[in-house]
């Protein structure tokens, strides 16, 4: 009755099932973001071991009956253990966690290849944090289908003029001009941060974290963008919560 089968995939969240069980969300690239039950996870010194940011090649049995998935064994590719031993790289890691949960829904190979970047970077370039984390949401929202240009405004589309400050428009979820906005006076976008996003909007991951920018507009651009992590993610943000992104790093 059940079947073998394997996917890449990151663990992105993991609780306790039972007394002896863990119950961990899985971002594949196959089957998109799937619950598998590790059996015997919390006791045995056998079982296999896959924490939150586990990056590897899953095996599962998948029972089609009750539509539901089992593991069986981990290849990793990367732990990312060093993420743990850091307050800060920590929250961002869980952050990424939190918004695919969050997001799901979109192009589940392109969301695992960015997360999978990420954590990597994470753990290789910890002092790029923030760049790290204001890319993670910028490609994020490019994969989800809600990055519009940011040339003219998507609603009356007229084109900016070159030293203007966007405005937002919540229901579109979307950079617009001063006359198409919505009332969110922290969403203002100046025309620094306009060109840094407009950039690297089309450069790969790996490459639009290396672009430079000064402590100054990292920290303006970081915070416009965790806001804007919040509200495509449709509230709160639980890893936000505590300020700690928002300000240290
Ligand atoms: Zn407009």
């Amino acid at each position: 009755m059940e079947r073998n089968v394997s996917s890449l995939a990151i663990v992105v969240h993991s609780q306790r099932y039972g007394q002896l069980h863990r119950k961990l969300k899985l971002l594949t690239v196959d089957f998109g973001l799937i619950d598998v039950v590790s059996y015997g996870a919390r006791k045995s010194v056998k079982a296999v071991k896959a924490e939150v940011f586990v990056d590897g090649q899953f095996f599962l049995y998948y029972n089609p009956v009750k539509k539901s998935y089992t593991l069986s064994d981990v290849q990793v590719v990367a732990t990312h253990d060093e993420i743990r031993s850091d307050l800060g790289a920590t929250y961002a890691a869980l952050f990424f966690c939190e918004m695919i949960m969050k997001t799901h829904g979109g192009d589940s190979p392109q969301q695992y290849d960015l997360m999978s970047k990420a954590l990597d970077m994470l753990v290789s370039h910890r002092m790029l944090a923030n760049r790290i984390l204001i890319q993670f949401v910028w490609k994020l929202i490019a994969i989800c289908g809600l990055q519009s240009g940011l040339e003219r405004c998507p609603i009356c589309d007229r084109l900016y003029e070159s030293n203007e400050i966007l405005s937002f428009n919540a229901q579109l979820s979307a950079p617009c001009c001063s006359d198409c906005a919505t009332l969110d006076s922290a969403m203002m976008l100046p025309p620094g941060a306009r060109k840094y996003l407009s950039v690297t909007a089309s450069m790969d991951f790996v490459s639009a974290v290396f672009v430079a920018l000064s402590d100054t507009a990292t920290l303006r651009i970081k915070n416009y963008l965790l806001r804007y992590a919040a509200i495509v993610s449709g509230g709160a943000l639980k890893t936000l919560s505590g300020g700690l992104l928002q300000t240290e790093l």
